[in-house]
């Protein structure tokens, strides 16, 4: 009877795990068809200045439009990750991203990399490329990072060649893994984004409300001492914005300031592409 039971789980549990795969190859052959079908598009959300507010950088941030609808990044990066399509998708991306700066409609660009990315040997070389080709000065180019990347054998050596380049790069999602204080004394990293889950209870009157609080004011001061500076990510209160400008935060990310949007709707003014502000040369 038992051995039955067993059996008879086993085949049912095979059956869900073959329509699962059947739906991600299906979901995997629709994301190929996207990428050559124009359904990627990429938003953009700003990076503002602490103190001035003033808009420093926006972030690429990827969205396929289906027809059904968008997908989130959060549903599709982890099976462009597993497929690999993320190579193809990340050079897209990083193209879009330069000539949004090309064209003087951003003044500088923030892009996220996957891990898979940064092992590729001619990573550094292809960015090299895509600079020279568009003009871009590679100082208006942010490399986002994740903590995951530390994890691939060639990351230190991988930072060192984008810094060669002259592009800034940044820890991205920090405090949500693997991040190791080793790693910041003593690779090139020039920003530290403080992961969302972070910034969310700040601003509550409860306790947990003030330990994040206190979490964050201790992640700025060894950030800070470290002299890199930080970007706190998912501000969505006046409340917290204030709080963490009293901690010591560089820079903010949140809905508050800006929801991310398509090129369209960041109607910038035309004429003279802007210069870059003083606070974040590299
Ligand atoms: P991330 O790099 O940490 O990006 C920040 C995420 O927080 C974005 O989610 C953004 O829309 C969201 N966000 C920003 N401000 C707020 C806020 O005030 N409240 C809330 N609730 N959310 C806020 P999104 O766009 O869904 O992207 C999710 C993740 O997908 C990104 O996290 C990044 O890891 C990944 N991703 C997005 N685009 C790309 C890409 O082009 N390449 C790669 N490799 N990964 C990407
Ligand atoms: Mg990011
Ligand atoms: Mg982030
Ligand atoms: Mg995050």
């Amino acid at each position: 009877y038992r051995v039955k039971r067993a059996g008879g789980g086993y085949a049912s549990f095979q059956r869900q795990e073959d329509q699962r795969t059947t739906l991600q190859v299906e979901r995997l052959t629709a994301l190929h068809r996207a990428l050559e079908q124009d359904e990627l598009q990429l938003y953009f959300q700003p990076v503002v200045h602490a103190e001035s507010q003033a808009v420093v950088a926006h972030e690429a941030l990827l969205r396929w439009i289906r027809p059904s609808g968008m997908v989130s990044p959060l549903d599709f990066i982890p099976l462009a990750e597993t497929s690999g399509l993320i190579v193809p998708i990340g050079r897209w991306v990083l193209r879009q991203a330069v000539d949004a700066v090309k064209t003087g409609q951003l003044q500088r660009v923030s892009v996220n990399v996957s891990a898979l990315e940064i092992r590729q040997v001619d990573f550094a070389e292809h960015l090299r490329r895509v600079l020279t080709e568009s003009g871009v000065e590679p100082q208006r180019i942010w490399l986002e990072l994740t903590e995951s990347s530390m994890l691939e054998p060639r990351f230190a050596a991988v930072l060192h060649e984008l810094n060669m380049l002259g592009v800034r790069t940044a820890l991205d999602d920090f405090g949500n893994g693997y991040s190791s204080l080793t790693a910041l004394t003593n690779l090139p990293i020039q920003l530290v984004k403080i992961d969302r889950s972070f910034t969310a209870p700040i601003g509550e009157d409860t306790p947990a409300g003030k330990r994040a609080l206190e979490v964050m004011r201790g992640i700025m001061t060894l950030v800070r001492a470290l002299g890199i500076p930080t970007v706190a990510e998912g501000i969505e209160t006046p409340k917290q914005a204030d709080l963490l400008l009293k901690v010591g935060c560089t820079y903010f990310q949140g809905y508050l300031f800006g929801r991310p949007e398509p090129l369209s709707k960041h109607a910038e003014p035309s004429g003279p592409r802007p210069t870059l502000s003083t606070e974040v040369r590299n």
